[in-house]
């Protein structure tokens, strides 16, 4: 029987024209479709259209409408398609991974690098895979982009230019698709669901360490925020210098929650190894991202927070592992 897929616009590169400033969106997700009518070939598919927006003008409010939309129309359709612009994409799928969790329907999301009216344009193919993907592919949430699948949980924009924009961190693709044809890698399990959430706590904060850094910046976010993810070197550490400890310290106290994790791509953080993060993890009350993306460590402390403030149930919450976000064995 022919698929039913629910196409949610949302903004982006896909669906801009050029305006005076440069691009913006403006082409709703029903004219997007009209530029790919294969799509319509192999399943049926309605729009939805709950804004249209530059991605860089996302906001966790928009996270929960796009969550809200999917949950309203669950029951109708057999896969969702979120079109959306590249820049925060991979936020709002790990954001969606936390809202909507053991889906066993398809939940894609895709966009592209240049608009669906340019003559060299990654729009078609991206937006044709997704629409396959979610015809046939795996439940829970993905992004689908240059004929790769990508756990919605691992995915970060490394390129900002080129059609392989998005990779996959610290965990394989799920698949490929390569002229049409579908090939599963890995197959999700998780999807005795769905599970739905429609709370995140959008006080959350996220602080890139540099050296020399005025340790009072760190003061500063701790009081400003409920939670802070602090992006450091290495394996994971905090200055001996400038009073950060201190500070950590203190905002933890006062049951501020603060997760570690590193600047670094690929391979995670270990606290454990060096004394500048030893000392952190011995004495403090703070939580580690091991090998999670900080896209991920980010949204799960939204949704986290938006649940409870108690530290233990933070802690489990965090390190209890949601489709797929964290394997470290510590964790
Ligand atoms: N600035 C655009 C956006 O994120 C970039 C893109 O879609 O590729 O909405």
């Amino acid at each position: 029987m022919e698929k039913k897929i629910l196409l949610i616009g949302t903004g982006g590169t896909i669906a801009s024209e050029m305006s005076g400033d440069g691009l913006a969106p403006e082409l709703t997700a029903k004219e997007l479709l009209r530029f790919v009518p294969r799509i319509a070939s192999f399943c049926a598919v309605d729009c939805v259209q709950p804004f249209s927006l530059d991605s860089t003008n996302m906001r966790p409010e928009n996270w929960l409408a796009i969550a809200a939309a999917i949950r309203r129309h669950y029951d109708d359709y057999d896969g969702f398609v979120v079109t959306h612009g590249t820049d925060t994409m991979a936020y709002t799928a790990a954001a969606l991974s936390y809202l909507i969790q053991r889906s066993p329907k398809p939940i894609v999301l895709t966009g592209a690098q240049k608009p669906i009216w340019f003559d060299s344009t990654d729009s078609k193919r991206n937006l044709t895979d997704a629409f396959l993907y979610a015809c046939r592919g795996c439940g829970g949430v993905q992004i689908v982009f240059n004929g790769k699948v990508i756990l919605g949980t691992r995915a970060r924009k490394t390129f900002s230019k080129s059609f392989k924009a998005f990779s996959s961190v610290n965990y394989p693709d799920l698949a490929v698709l390569q002229d049409e044809h579908l090939l599963q890698f890995i197959r999700n399990e998780d999807v005795d669901g769905p599970l739905f959430w429609d709370t995140l706590d959008p006080n959350v904060g996220l602080l890139k360490l540099i050296p020399g850094m005025d340790g009072a910046v760190a003061d500063y976010m701790l009081r400003r925020y409920d939670g802070l993810v602090i992006e450091s070197f290495g394996v994971g550490g905090l200055p001996e210098y400038g009073g950060f400890y201190d500070a950590v310290a203190q905002a933890a106290g006062q049951g501020k929650v603060v997760v570690m994790t590193t600047q670094v791509p690929n391979e995670g953080s270990d606290l454990t190894v060096y004394r500048v993060g030893g000392r952190l993890k011995r004495d403090l009350r703070l939580l580690e991202a091991y090998d999670m993306t900080t896209e991920s460590a980010v949204a799960k402390l939204m949704w986290i927070l938006g649940q409870t403030r108690d530290f233990p149930a933070v802690q489990r919450l965090f390190y209890t592992p949601v489709a797929m976000d964290i394997l470290h064995p510590q964790a």
